[in-house]
């Protein structure tokens, strides 16, 4: 902790230098825990910001708790920063009504926002329900990734890194990180899933703690959006070898599908698995997964099908556990199924794949013989191809 009462008063060891705070733990002057009152020792070491800790017997549960050295370093560097901006900063605010502590609260004239420093792994569920609390006491969370991230080509987020992904229709799906040992946040933007836990990603945005504000602005006038989607069929086979090679059609239930369904899975058609911008994100599974669903149990089967129908038969592959979406606490998510099947039911138009009728049902434009041998799928590709490109060239 970073705070303290002495003397009645909450006193806050990101107020003194740590001269001046060698000299107030030689007076061993009784500090004592804002919540249980117990006393605490005084810490100033050389790994760590100097802060205040719980006697190891202390059975405290609001104010003792570990905090990494990232954890406290992160608080005082975000109080130093947002001091200089606002009136009313506090470092470590209790709320009573939620018995929660906010690393850094933040009042304005209108807004009240909660800075929540997250360094390790806490249930999911933890994140929805404080954000629930704090949304009910009317105060705007902002939840702050400071656990490493793997980023090695692709982003590897694990489903706990994954939770801080937040939307925005600038930024599409992005992950705000920061380092406190570098002094600088960065924003990662324009997210596309190539497996459960890869992300293709914009280029880092980075924000040096000097630069940054509440609400967050970029500094930046455009990002940096490469041609994202350039290597997309690499991945996607990328993807569909590995299914091949570690997947078990006994406890696998998409390939058990597939080999049920008599389908050759190196020979699905290319529009099965392309990437759906930007709320294809919201599955878990990967796209060749739930476009193969659409595939079999409508496009392969009916003559016509609704934009509805698809919903439905994806409802049903969500209940039945086939299909699920990822835990994403920080995204609404109401309605986004019916716009996924859309943007892909439009993207299937756009390459002739389907066509609309006057009634306003679908139709496949040609019916899909499955290739039984690679010369008849290198000659899918040969026409899938310069129709993909072109839809790329308006993404
Ligand atoms: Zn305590």
């Amino acid at each position: 902790m970073l705070t303290a009462v002495f003397q009645e008063k909450v006193l806050s060891t990101i107020h003194y230098s740590r001269e001046e705070l060698i000299s107030l733990r030689k007076k061993s002057l009784p500090f004592r825990c804002p919540h249980c009152l117990s006393p605490l020792n005084l810490r100033i070491g050389k790994q760590k910001v100097p802060h205040f800790a719980h006697h190891p017997q202390s059975h405290c549960k609001i104010g003792k708790q570990h905090e990494s050295p990232r954890h406290l370093l992160s608080k005082q560097l975000l109080y130093d920063r947002l001091k200089l901006h606002f009136k009313e900063v506090k470092v470590e605010h209790y709320i009573k009504n939620l018995q929660q502590i906010a690393d850094v609260y933040v009042k304005t004239e209108s807004k009240k926002i909660a800075v929540e420093i997250q360094c390790s792994s806490i249930p999911i569920s933890d994140i929805f329900s404080r954000t629930q609390g704090y949304q009910r006491e009317e105060i705007t969370p902002l939840w702050i990734l400071t656990q490493p991230v793997k980023k090695k080509g692709n982003l590897h987020l694990p489903s706990f890194q994954q939770a801080f992904i937040r939307y925005s229709p600038q930024l599409h799906y992005f992950l705000l990180h920061f380092s406190p040992e570098e002094r600088r946040f960065q924003l990662f933007t324009h997210l596309i899933p190539v497996s459960a836990s890869a992300f293709i990603s914009a280029a880092p945005v980075r924000i040096p703690i000097e630069e940054f504000t509440l609400p967050l602005s970029i500094p930046h006038p455009t990002v940096n959006r490469p041609h994202l989607l350039k290597n997309w069929n690499q991945f996607r086979m990328k993807w569909i070898y590995n299914k091949l090679h570690y997947g078990n059609a006994k406890d696998d239930l998409f390939l058990r599908e597939v080999y049920r369904e008599g389908d050759t899975f190196l020979y699905l058609p290319l529009f099965v698995g392309i990437p759906v911008l930007p709320h294809g994100l919201q599955f878990k599974n990967h796209s060749v997964e739930w476009q193969y669903y659409i595939w079999k149990d409508c496009m392969k089967k009916e003559l016509f099908f609704s934009e509805e129908r698809v919903v439905e038969v994806i409802k049903k592959r969500i209940d039945r556990g086939y299909l699920e979406f990822r835990s994403l606490p920080l995204v609404g998510v109401g309605g986004l199924l019916e716009e996924i099947v859309k943007s892909y039911l439009t993207l299937l138009e756009d390459m002739k794949v389907v066509r609309t009728l006057e009634n306003g049902d679908l139709q496949l434009s040609e019916p899909w013989m499955c290739p039984d041998n690679f010369p008849g799928f290198e000659r899918h590709q040969h026409d899938f191809f310069p129709k993909w490109k072109h839809i790329l060239k308006k993404v």
